[in-house]
C-alpha cells in the first residue's frame, strides 16, 4: 500500500486516493475552467457553484432542514472557541455551560472564559480525562445561553454517544474530529462546527451549521468579521475564502455520497475499523495500555502506548519501516495514537493491527 494510505495522523490526515487524484488534476487544470484551482477567483461563477454544491451535499448527507444555515469559515475551530461566546452568550441568558472532557474542550472552556463568564458543567481532569459524563444527566442552568461540548476528544480518544433529543438549552458541539463519520440527528443541535483537516479535507476551512433562530441572538456591535451573521449573509464569501480547501471539501462530500454511499455506510466501515484495532489492542493487554476507559472509546482516535517511551519509539520505527506514519501520540499526552478517520481504509487498519501484534510478539 502507498504511504498516503497508511497515514494515521491526528490531522491533517489521510485523504481518499480518488480525491487526491482529482486534486492533482485540479492543481494542474480544472476540466471545467482550463485554469488551476489555485488561481481561481472566489468571485467566479465556478467557485459560486462549488460553494453551493458543498452546502447542498452537506445538507443531503446530514439531512439538514432549512432551519439551519451552513457556512464556511476560517480561523479553525480555535477561532470558534472565541466567536461562539461572542455571538451567543447574551445578557438575557444565564452563563453558558461548558463540558471540559479533554485537551480540546479545556481550550474551548478557557477561551470562552476570556470572553464571558461561563460555568463549567463538568470537568474530567481529576480522572485524567479517561471518562465522559452523560450529557443528559448534567446539572445545568435551564436558562443558560447554551451548552458547549467536544463530541470527540481527539487527543485522549474519547467519544460521546450522539445526542438524539433536543436538550433543554441550545446544544453547541465541536465535531472537528468526528464530523461526517456517522449519521446524526441535526435537530438535537443548535450549532455544529468542525474544521476540515480530519474528515473533510485540507486545513483552512471550518464548517459551521447554525440554527437560524440562534443567529437572531447575535448582539450588534461585534467586529464584522467576527459576527457569524456576516458569513451567513454573504454566502461564505464576505472576504476571500479558502477556495482550494473548499474545493477539496466538495470532492470529499462527493466521495462520501458516491463511493462510500452516505453516512450510514461510513459509520459501518468506521465501526469495523475501530473494532479490529481495539480487538488487537485488547489481545495485547499487559503489553499495551489504552488511555480511554472502555465505554468512551473513540472510533476515530485511539490513544495507547507500550508503557515505556523507548518501546513506543521502537514501535514507531517499526511502523515507519512498513510505510506507516502519524502514529505519535499528541505532545500533551505522549505515547501513541492511531487516528482512523474516514479516509483510513480497513486494509490500512489491518496492516496496523498486524504490525502491533508482530511488534508485541518480538519485543
Ligand atoms: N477541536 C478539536 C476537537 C480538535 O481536534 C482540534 C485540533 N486538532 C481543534 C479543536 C483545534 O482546531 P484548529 O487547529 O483548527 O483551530
Amino acid at each position: 500500500m502507498k504511504a498516503n494510505a497508511l497515514n494515521f495522523s491526528g490531522g491533517p490526515g489521510a485523504l481518499p486516493e480518488s480525491v487526491l487524484e482529482q486534486t492533482r488534476q485540479a492543481i494542474e487544470e480544472l476540466p471545467e475552467t482550463g485554469l488551476s484551482v489555485l488561481g481561481m477567483s472566489h468571485r467566479s461563477d465556478w467557485f459560486r457553484a462549488i460553494l453551493q454544491e458543498a452546502e447542498n451535499n452537506l445538507r443531503a448527507l446530514l439531512g439538514l432542514s432549512d432551519d439551519f444555515a451552513v457556512t464556511f469559515l476560517q480561523g479553525g475551530s480555535s477561532l470558534q472557541f472565541a466567536m461562539i461566546p461572542m455571538n451567543f452568550a447574551t445578557a438575557v441568558h444565564a452563563r453558558p455551560e461548558y463540558v471540559t472532557s479533554g485537551y480540546w474542550s479545556a481550550k474551548a472552556t478557557a477561551e470562552a472564559a476570556r470572553v464571558t463568564a461561563c460555568r463549567e458543567a463538568w470537568n474530567g481532569r481529576a480522572g485524567g480525562f479517561r471518562q465522559l459524563p452523560d450529557l443528559r444527566a448534567l446539572d445545568i442552568d435551564r436558562t443558560a445561553a447554551y451548552l458547549h461540548y467536544v463530541s470527540n476528544e481527539t487527543v485522549e480518544g474519547l467519544q460521546f454517544p450522539l445526542f438524539d433529543e433536543p436538550p433543554a438549552v441550545p446544544l453547541i458541539a465541536d465535531m472537528s474530529s468526528d464530523f461526517l463519520s456517522r449519521p446524526l440527528n441535526p435537530d438535537a443541535y443548535s450549532m455544529i462546527y468542525a474544521h476540515a483537516q480530519k474528515n473533510l479535507g485540507p486545513a483552512g476551512v471550518t464548517v459551521a451549521i447554525i440554527k437560524r433562530e440562534l443567529l437572531e441572538r447575535v448582539p450588534d456591535g461585534l467586529p464584522v468579521i467576527l459576527d457569524l451573521r456576516t458569513h451567513v449573509e454573504h454566502g461564505s464569501n464576505y472576504n476571500t475564502p479558502p477556495v482550494f480547501a473548499i474545493y477539496v471539501l466538495t470532492l470529499i462530500t462527493r466521495w462520501l455520497r458516491d463511493e462510500i454511499g452516505g453516512l450510514a455506510a461510513m459509520q459501518a466501515i468506521n465501526a469495523r475499523k475501530a473494532t479490529r484495532l481495539y480487538q488487537t489492542l485488547d489481545a495485547l493487554e499487559g503489553a499495551v495500555s489504552l488511555h480511554a476507559d472502555r465505554p468512551w472509546r473513540s472510533q476515530m482516535n485511539v490513544a495507547f502506548g507500550f508503557g515505556d517511551p523507548r518501546l513506543d519509539a521502537a514501535f514507531l520505527a517499526a511502523a515507519h519501516e512498513r510505510d506507516m506514519s502519524g502514529l505519535e501520540g499528541h505532545r500533551s499526552l505522549g505515547g501513541l495514537r492511531a487516528s482512523l478517520y474516514n479516509a483510513v481504509s480497513e486494509q490500512a487498519v489491518e496492516r496496523l493491527s498486524e504490525a502491533l501484534t508482530d511488534f508485541a510478539r518480538h519485543r
